[in-house]
């Protein structure tokens, strides 16, 4: 039985909008940020410290893409689950103690699914004791089986009550099952929808949650349909869309001559050009705008809405009154009762926050008309680009940043501010540097695969078990 004193601390905790370390990190997350990512928009330590991703874990893959991100030793790793488990509970260990429990981590690496149910499980659970919300990150290309065993354990109980996956399918994407070269990115939506609704049934017959979010390559060969996919697959169960215009990392015999034809404008113009607006990514930033652009809002019915019009005063006024009461509170993995009296404690030491609220959604119905709401069925979709960076600007940038120098080239100094700003983070327990993917991809990976292909030999023989499944 515990006393009223313990039974109040316990409760302050439980309660309290947020978490004193995830704070200190936001905090020394802001500090860090170089001058030209301190904008009124910025998100990282003001609401986040950034996403986290695993490296090294399971390097090998199955389709073949062009490009391919991956180092060329990355397929002759074996896929090893003891090993997995182990790094991703190292790699996460370091992330909490840098940056704190509240985080989306991506489990990433080469194709997710050729580990075993049992191994990837394991390996989003020891994320989840870390505190961070985990993705796995997929071609896509397995079966309701696979997903099934991931989710229950061997007493046939819901193991995982919430899963979050970013699938990855583009038409430079070979050997997926069903529909090996893909003719062009429309002939591919009957996948896109139908690895989506395995996640329907999974909730219908486990009552799992989930998260879908949808990924695309973008090169000058399906630029031209990325509208097409915005609008054609915004009803399909993915609440983020993420396009990724072609870079210069990786395997570089899986690279083509033109990638830099294709710009971050042009490929935000065919996203807007589908959601039939245009789309302000200054109201929220994450890290630099060259690398990362981002908007937040619904569908209703063919109409896509922004939950923020950068446009409107008032809007932005709600945003910095956001960050200001609500920045340290973590609205993702966080249990509902939870949430609803983490927000209702707020409300009530800042009754402001009711009437901010309030008017807001009330801009926001006058938006898009109240008759258009009871019309249509809101889905929350964000879309958001990516553009990674060539190995070759990373690679001379990093190397002065690691001695501590500003370059005065304007090209290599551009790089340096990205990677000071970097949203996307990969951790080495071996020495406790937090390195950004764009460096991990483009400087470390190629001497880390062939270590992993010394330590963990492929098998002779092909495990095809998962995506047959
Ligand atoms: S990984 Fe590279 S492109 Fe992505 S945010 Fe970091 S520096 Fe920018």
């Amino acid at each position: 039985m515990v006393d009223m004193g313990t039974f109040i601390r316990r409760l302050t905790r439980a309660f309290r909008p947020g978490d004193p370390q995830f704070a200190a990190a936001m905090a020394r997350r802001w500090a860090e940020l170089p001058a030209s990512a301190r904008t009124p928009g910025q998100v990282l330590g003001r609401h986040a410290v950034g996403c986290e991703g695993t490296h090294g874990v399971f390097p090998k893959c199955d389709l073949a893409c062009t490009p391919c991100y991956h180092s060329r030793d990355a397929n002759r790793v074996r896929v090893d689950g003891a090993h997995t488990v182990a790094q991703v509970g190292a790699q996460m260990g370091l992330f909490r103690a840098r940056r704190g429990p509240r985080a989306h981590a991506q489990l990433i690496g080469g194709e997710v699914s050729l580990l075993a149910p049992d191994d990837h499980a394991a390996a989003l659970l020891a994320m989840r004791r870390h505190g961070p919300e985990p993705m796995s990150f997929s071609h896509g290309d397995f079966g309701y089986d696979y997903l099934e065993k991931l989710v229950l354990g061997a007493d046939g109980r819901v193991r995982l009550p919430r899963v979050s996956f970013a699938a990855h399918f583009d038409m430079f994407m070979f050997g997926r099952r069903g529909i090996p070269r893909p003719a062009d990115e429309a002939s591919l939506n009957p996948y896109r929808e139908r690895f989506a609704a395995m996640f329907a049934r999974l909730r219908r017959e486990h009552r799992v949650r989930y998260f879908l979010a949808h990924n695309m390559t973008v090169t000058p060969g399906n630029l031209g349909q990325v509208a097409a996919v915005v609008r054609d697959c915004r009803a399909m169960g993915y609440g983020m869309f993420s396009f990724q215009p072609a870079a210069f990392v990786g395997d570089d015999r899986r690279w083509r001559e033109d990638y830099r034809d294709v710009t971050s404008d042009q490929v935000w113009a065919q996203i807007e050009l589908g959601a039939g607006t245009t789309l302000d990514y200054h109201v929220f930033e994450h890290g630099d705008v060259r690398c990362n652009r981002v908007v937040y809002g619904f569908w209703a019915g063919d109409r896509w809405f922004p939950f923020l019009d950068g446009t409107d005063p008032r809007d932005l006024a709600a945003r910095d009154a956001f960050f200001r009461y609500l920045g340290p509170v973590s609205f993702t993995g966080t249990p509902a009762v939870s949430l609803a009296v983490t927000l209702m404690l707020i409300a009530a030491r800042r009754p402001q926050v009711i009437a901010l609220a309030a008017r807001w959604l009330v801009r926001v119905i006058r938006r898009v008309r109240l008759g258009r709401l009871l019309r249509h069925r809101v889905r929350p979709v964000s879309y958001v680009m990516h553009q990674f960076m060539d190995a070759a600007d990373v690679a001379p940038a990093w190397k002065l940043m690691r001695r501590g120098e500003a370059s005065g080239d304007p090209r290599v100094r551009a790089t340096q501010e990205r990677l000071a700003a970097c949203s996307y983070a990969m951790a080495h327990p071996e020495d406790g540097t937090l390195v950004p993917a764009c460096v991990q991809h483009a400087v470390l990976d190629p001497a880390e695969n062939r270590e992993l292909r010394r330590l963990l030999p492929i098998a002779e023989i092909r495990n095809t078990a998962a995506r047959d499944a």
